[in-house]
């Protein structure tokens, strides 16, 4: 039997950059995850293709997809539906590949209940872990601007908790190394290969 894939899931804040990383990290030759392309009722803006970034729908066709359970997950975002087909998703990790998703928050929490096993990663905004530094040192913000960055960075960090890790996106080639290497390491887990390794020697 072979070995099922893993269910990466890159989400993060609005704004934060998953859409740049995520086609930085597909444009790699050495990328061995498979695309889940979306679902959208939004319109295809300027060189989108159907099929290539996106099936673009109907909002009518949308929702008979939500009755018909042909959605793993899905949010509505600035007015537009958005949902990622769950059939491929479960045939593409049945055929033992990676499969990729890069959804907004929202999506990411419905598939963490629907796929608990599966690899949450937060891209969170560089601007997070200097917010502080920058606030004490600058001390020209004022105090009203300092609390609405900070409610702002509070939001964000209670956000990480639905997570098992963090890329900081600081740099777009970076986090597609950092978000390389946590596949690869979560590949290694102890409790993905030792079940090869039992079967290999015949012990239970
Ligand atoms: P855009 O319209 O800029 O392509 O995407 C808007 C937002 O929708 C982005 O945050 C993107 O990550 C998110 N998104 C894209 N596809 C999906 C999806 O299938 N499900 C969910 N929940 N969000 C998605």
């Amino acid at each position: 039997m072979k070995e099922r894939g893993l269910l990466i899931v890159l989400s993060g804040p609005s704004g934060v950059g998953k859409g740049t990383v995520r086609q930085a990290l597909f444009a790699q030759e050495d990328t061995k995850f498979e695309y889940s392309i979306s679902v959208t009722t939004r319109k295809p803006r300027q060189g989108e293709r159907d099929g290539i970034d996106y099936f673009f729908k109907t909002r009518e066709e949308f929702e008979n997809m939500i009755e018909n359970n042909k959605l793993l997950e899905w949010a509505e975002y600035v007015g537009n539906y958005y949902g990622t087909p769950v059939d491929y998703v479960e045939q593409t990790l049945e055929d033992g590949k990676d499969v990729f998703l890069e959804i907004e928050v929202q999506g990411a929490l419905q598939v963490r209940k629907a796929f608990p096993e599966g690899l949450f990663i937060f891209l969170a905004p560089p601007s997070l872990s200097e917010l502080k530094n920058r606030i004490v040192t600058r001390g020209t913000e004022t105090e009203a601007l300092i609390e609405n960055r900070m409610n702002a960075a509070k939001e964000e960090i209670e956000l990480m908790d639905a997570y098992d890790y963090v890329v900081e996106n600081d740099n777009i080639e970076l986090a597609c190394e950092r978000i390389k290497a946590i596949v690869l390491a979560e590949h290694l887990r102890r409790d993905r290969v030792a079940p090869r390794y039992k079967k290999m020697l015949e012990v239970e």
